[in-house]
C-alpha cells in the first residue's frame, strides 16, 4: 500500500515577500494572502531526511 507522501515547502511571495508553508503536491501555486500574487517555492523543509 503506498500513502500520500506530502512534503513541506516553504512558499514567497515575490512582490511582498510573504511567506507561508505548505504541502506538496499540489494542483495549483497558491496566491498571496497580501496582495494576491502568485507564490513560487523558496525552500523544501525535508527534514525527515537522515543522511
Ligand atoms: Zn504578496
Amino acid at each position: 500500500m503506498q500513502r500520500d507522501k506530502t512534503e513541506p515547502v516553504q512558499v514567497e511571495c515575490p512582490r511582498c515577500r510573504h511567506t507561508e508553508i505548505i504541502y506538496i503536491p499540489i494542483e495549483t501555486m497558491p496566491r498571496c494572502p497580501e496582495c494576491g500574487t502568485e507564490m513560487f517555492i523558496k525552500e523544501l523543509l525535508d527534514e525527515g531526511k537522515s543522511t
